[in-house]
């Protein structure tokens, strides 16, 4: 029988390494783009070391869906204003109200009008390549949105399914699954994970978490919506949820409306 002046111990679903109860609680869904009321592990459950040394696992899921949590309206994390600030030549705030948007298309730095200094486009993987278009009084700016581009996408979401199983069905069950190739993956990027995206509403930003699932006697799948993209991830030892799915949305939908990470997980002609 424990006392109350014991602190459970038990181990972090990551590296295994016994944790004491007081470690910082882990946020499912990272900060930057809106993590869920309650959808959290605080007993533990993540370490100390991997909570801080996944966070650039992470940072790789913000990068590709700030802007979306941005437009609408998601504030940053600990409450502050909604903010998108993992880009080279893009930065935007919302304050008092108003939404200031900066897009250097320059190759030299500016000063924003809040004293910011936002560098020149230089055509690296995180600067954006926005175009004007002029009609009359009217000006629009467009610019592409990629998601899953960098390969530490399919680990943050690798990353945030596992933990999301220990959220709904326990540390014991989720260690069990995340031992061995899903850790490797989710913490060395080794191995081979594949992800189904299969189909995305940009009507709303919302996050939805409603199912989980064992596959015969593999392990574990979990599908899930994050903003604006429907994602199906496949936890078990053998990827055979993976193919099942991707097998089954081929026979209803053919090859579109669906995709893959890494776009080429499957052969199909498109
Ligand atoms: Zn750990």
């Amino acid at each position: 029988m424990s006392t109350a002046n014991e602190t459970p111990s038990a181990n972090c679903i990551w590296c295994g390494t016994q944790t004491k109860g007081n470690e910082p609680p882990e946020h499912i869904v990272p900060e930057a783009i809106g993590c869920p009321e309650g959808f959290i592990l605080r007993a533990g459950e993540v370490c100390a070391a991997c909570n801080h040394g996944l966070a650039h696992v992470d940072q790789a899921l913000v990068h590709d869906l700030e802007m979306y949590a941005f437009m609408a309206g998601v504030p940053n994390r600990r409450g502050g204003p909604a903010k998108v600030s993992s880009f080279g030549n893009v930065h935007a705030e919302a304050r008092n109200g108003h939404a200031n948007f900066y897009v250097n298309m320059d190759p030299t730095p500016i000063k924003t009008t809040t004293g910011k200094r936002l560098p020149g486009f230089r055509g690296k993987e995180r600067d954006i390549k926005a175009v004007m278009h002029r009609d009359g009084q009217m000006a629009t700016i467009d610019f592409p949105l990629e998601f899953g581009r960098s390969p530490k996408v399919a680990r943050g979401l690798v990353k945030l399914a596992a933990e999301y199983l220990c959220w709904a069905m326990g540390r014991d069950v989720a260690a069990k699954a995340i031992d061995g190739p899903v850790a490797d993956f989710v913490r060395h990027g080794k191995g081979y994970r594949p992800i189904v995206l299969f189909g995305s509403d940009v009507t709303k930003y919302e996050h939805h978490f409603g199912h989980i699932g064992q596959h015969e006697n593999d392990g574990w799948w979990c599908a899930f919506r994050l903003a604006h993209f429907h994602v199906f991830v496949d936890l078990t030892t053998n990827l055979g949820a993976f193919r099942q799915t991707a097998h089954g949305l081929y026979e209803t939908m053919g090859p579109t409306g669906w995709t893959t990470l890494p776009l080429d997980a499957v052969s199909i002609k498109r």
